[in-house]
């Protein structure tokens, strides 16, 4: 088993870096509520080493070609793939996730983004635009430095979703992972750094939100990326503001899971055990709004209910245990706030809400029936195994309750009628739809949020035109003619 203290804090110019004078960070193992190891936060000095590094590198790595950047992403992916099992051994300890998830989705996930943005960066290019015997071209330039900062759900898929475009493009990137979970992001700047990234190009400070907003407001800084909370995103987004930085924003969600009369039963309670159970519930896209239509409801509740009751609790280091443990007391708290207000509101709590009789930030997978479009947990987004059942009539119904939300996120729609799937998907408001499945992510598909839900997308070849620039040059090539 992985040892989990880290060599250091921070990672910064190619080396682990300490500086015990900024404040101190434990790191809490979800499963147990032990302290596993202890980070610092990143004081002035440090915060000012790791932009000035990030930003005297980042003119070497762009002039490099395309090929050579890939072939440095392409080998850290395999030695990411090479310590899959220590690397989610130590995504477990961070997050509390179970390891049969964790030696799926985590580190694979981010080898995924490293070799698919790895094999791009060849072959980024700008255009020609032939006018008349004068001619344009286009030069895809990088932003710069780049600044990532982190939620606490995936540390080390955001580390990399984050690191392997910007990269590709020729920036430099400073991550800033959330303090509940600040050990993966170390690990990936370790392994890209093995792989033959020069020192600097990725660099990882830890800290509270006050490091995240110094980031974000530096002169030095062409671009913001964050995965978090739409609270923070309205900071972080004022802060770029300022200095016109770019910025993705990949925040919060309240989506919609529709299931119509015709959908295959056992696929469409597969598709809400994902969209609202994986990671325990901690997932943005997560379809929370789980719209039944009448004729199924009750065979879908029934079925539902047998499938979770089966859900296996416990180590999450074994293999066997398939649901964890919320990050931290605090969002236990939040998710336990929550089913006090459900229950207040009126809807019926049909199972789980109770804690373990362990140590640690367990909660048992929740499923509340009878949920009105007003209710808190039909409103707000929990973060936790809270799937809430609403009924419904008809299509036209259920498709305005649907994007009755100011997020936009994400939609599914479990059916076996094929034009009403695509019809429901033009007319649903979400950067993500889902048809007869859910909570896919795979790199090749861009991924991010309409509405309040956030700006830009991640993944896919829409990721290059976020983390680079078009110059145009005109090239006259007949005489120049002037008034006088
Ligand atoms: P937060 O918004 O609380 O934090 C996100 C990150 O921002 C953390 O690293 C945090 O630091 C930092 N931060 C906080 N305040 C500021 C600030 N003023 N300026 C700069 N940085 C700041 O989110 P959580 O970590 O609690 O994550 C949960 C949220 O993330 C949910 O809303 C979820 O939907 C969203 N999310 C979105 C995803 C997407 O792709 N759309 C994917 C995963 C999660 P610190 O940790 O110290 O507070």
């Amino acid at each position: 088993m992985i040892d989990p203290k880290p060599t250091a804090s921070h990672f910064i110019n190619g080396a682990y870096v300490e500086d015990t004078a900024g404040r101190a960070i434990n790191v809490v193992y979800p499963a147990t509520g032990e302290v596993i190891a202890r980070v610092h936060g990143a004081t002035p000095a440090i915060l000012e080493a790791a932009l000035a590094t990030a930003k005297a590198a980042q003119p070497a790595w762009a002039a490099l070609t395309g090929t050579e950047r890939g072939r440095i992403l392409r080998r850290a992916s395999d030695m990411i793939r090479e310590q899959n099992r220590s690397l989610s051994e130590l995504e477990t300890y961070d997050t509390g996730k179970p390891l049969q998830e964790t030696l799926v989705a985590d580190a694979t996930s981010a080898a995924d983004a490293l070799e698919y943005f790895g094999g791009l960066a060849g072959s980024l290019t700008g255009e020609h635009v032939q006018f008349g015997e004068d001619f344009i071209y286009t030069i895809r330039e990088p932003l710069g430095v780049c600044v990532g900062i982190g939620a606490w759900n995936y540390p080390t898929q955001i580390a990399a979703w984050k690191a392997a475009p910007a990269l590709a493009c020729g920036n430099a990137m400073v991550f800033k992972p959330s303090e509940t979970t600040p050990l993966c992001a170390l690990k990936v700047a370790e392994i890209l750094h093995a792989a033959g990234l020069p020192a600097g190009l990725f660099n990882v400070i830890q800290g509270l939100g006050d490091v995240g907003a110094s980031l974000a407001t530096d002169l030095r800084v062409d671009k913001v990326s964050l995965t978090g909370s739409l609270s923070t995103g309205r900071k972080v987004y004022a802060a770029a503001a300022e200095g016109m930085r770019n910025v993705t924003m990949e925040l919060g969600g309240k989506s919609p899971l529709i299931i119509f009369d015709d959908a295959n039963l056992e696929d469409a309670v597969s598709g809400a055990i994902l969209a609202n159970f994986y990671s325990s519930g901690q997932i943005c896209s997560n379809g929370t709004r789980v719209f039944v239509q009448k004729g199924i409801k009750a065979a879908f509740l029934s079925r539902l209910m047998e499938r979770v009751g089966k859900a296996i609790l416990g180590d999450p280091m074994d293999e066997a245990t398939n649901f964890g443990p919320m990050v931290s007391q605090r969002q236990r708290d939040i998710v336990e706030d929550f089913i006090t207000k459900g229950k207040e509101e009126g809807a019926r709590l049909i199972c789980g809400g109770k804690r373990l009789d362990r140590p640690g930030f367990w909660i048992t997978p929740v499923i509340f029936s009878d949920v009105t479009d007003n209710m808190s947990i039909a409103r707000e987004e929990i973060f936790g195994p809270v799937l809430s059942v609403l009924d419904f009539e008809d299509e036209a119904e259920v498709l305005i309750r649907a994007n009755e939300t100011q997020y936009g996120l994400a939609a599914g729609v479990f059916t076996l009628n094929l034009t009403r799937a695509h019809r429901m998907v033009k007319a649903l408001e979400a950067g993500t739809c889902y048809i007869n499945t859910y909570n896919d992510a795979p790199v090749e598909a861009p991924f991010g949020g309409t509405k309040l839900s956030g700006v830009g997308r991640e993944n896919s070849k829409a990721a290059i035109n976020h983390y680079s620039q078009l110059k145009s040059v005109y090239v006259r090539m007949s005489k120049l003619e002037a008034p006088y």
